[in-house]
């Protein structure tokens, strides 16, 4: 198949996710410019990138407008590990909210796509599981994770009301926890965390009584997933879950890292922060139809000895 080049925006793409979207990018032979403020991404992500003629890097805050010619736009600027969102809440969701709307602005002005990395976190402490997109979530408005919360709810809001009102070409997707790759070593979310610890052979911190679900990503079937939304016809909007519906509680996450490391490390316990949700799986049968019959095709073990790989290098 032949896919026309585009010109393509990620914004947040130094980080995590964005970084390996824009290596599957360029690899697709599009035009990339990556834009980030290296708050929580790091030039190291795209370092190979630099000096590739398809790739532009550009160092600028979301939070302020920025005017450049493209075809699609990735915004994926926004914070994601909990105590890096929570370092500066008004920022987050300044970050989160006005980064919308200036990216929604742009695709207005140029007539590009635009895709949203919203999250799980929108259903809050879910009282419908697993969740499904038409359901409204669990979400408390002034809590310590509202800033992250409520900005990606409210920044959904947004790229609706820019579709209905202006005809903004808008795609939202709702991602579960994801992991792999590029994560930072020290950004304090779980599987970095876990691994990070079980490499140094160091307490393994389970937060409250560890029976609390997650179900995890592994982060290439994030990209195909996310690459497929945008190429779908302008009628499918979202928001449209994309995860891996395995869940596990913490206490198995920890005992399976444990044991693929072969580390000596114990299971301690700390206090779980506040409104930490009990339990999280996405319904992804909308995904499955609309996405080309996408579904995850890496398994918790083998997506965490990848990451546990590449997560070597920094012990
Ligand atoms: P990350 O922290 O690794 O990446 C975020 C990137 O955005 C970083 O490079 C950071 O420097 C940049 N950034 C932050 N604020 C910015 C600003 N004001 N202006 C410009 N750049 C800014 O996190 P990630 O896991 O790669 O997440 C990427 C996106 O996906 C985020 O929007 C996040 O909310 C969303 N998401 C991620 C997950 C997950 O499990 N990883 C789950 C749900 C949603
Ligand atoms: N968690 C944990 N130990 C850690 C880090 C996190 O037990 O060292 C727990 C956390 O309380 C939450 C789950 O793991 O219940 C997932 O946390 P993460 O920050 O990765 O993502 P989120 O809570 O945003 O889903």
């Amino acid at each position: 198949m032949i896919i026309a080049m585009s010109r393509v925006l990620v914004t947040g793409g130094a980080g995590f996710i964005g970084s390996n979207l824009c290596e599957r990018l360029i690899r697709d032979g599009h035009d990339v410019i990556c834009l980030d403020n290296y708050f929580t991404g790091s030039k190291d992500n795209i370092r190979h990138l630099i000096g590739h003629d398809h790739f532009e890097l550009v160092r600028h805050d979301v939070t302020e407008p920025n005017i450049v010619e493209v075809d699609e736009i990735y915004n994926l600027a926004c914070p994601a590990s909990p105590p890096y969102y929570q370092y500066d809440p008004v920022k987050t969701i300044k970050t989160s909210v006005m980064g919308a709307i200036h990216m929604l602005g742009l695709a207005q002005s140029t007539k590009a796509k635009v895709l949203q990395a919203s999250t799980s976190e929108i259903y809050g402490d879910p009282m419908v599981h697993p969740q499904v997109e038409g359901y409204w979530g669990n979400v408390n408005p002034i809590g310590i994770r509202s800033c992250y919360d409520e900005g990606k709810r409210c920044a959904e809001t947004l790229f609706m009301d820019y579709h209905r009102q202006s005809n903004v070409r808008i795609k939202i997707i709702r991602i579960f926890n994801t992991y792999g790759p590029n994560m930072n070593p020290e950004d304090g979310r779980v599987v970095s965390n876990f691994i990070m610890q079980a490499l140094r052979n160091r307490d393994i911190t389970i937060y409250g009584s560890g029976l609390q679900t997650r179900s995890f990503q592994y982060i290439d079937d994030l990209i195909e997933a996310m690459v497929r939304m945008m190429a779908t016809g302008d009628d499918f909007t979202g928001p449209v879950n994309i995860g891996n519906p395995g869940e596990f509680t913490m206490l198995e996450l920890a005992q399976k890292v444990i044991d693929l490391t072969g580390s000596k490390s114990k299971i301690i316990f700390k206090p779980l922060p506040l409104d930490d949700p009990k339990q999280r799986r996405p319904d992804i049968s909308l995904a499955k139809e609309k996405l080309g019959g996408w579904t995850p095709v890496v398994n918790l073990d083998d997506g965490l000895k990848k990451t546990i790989k590449y997560f070597e290098k920094f012990v």
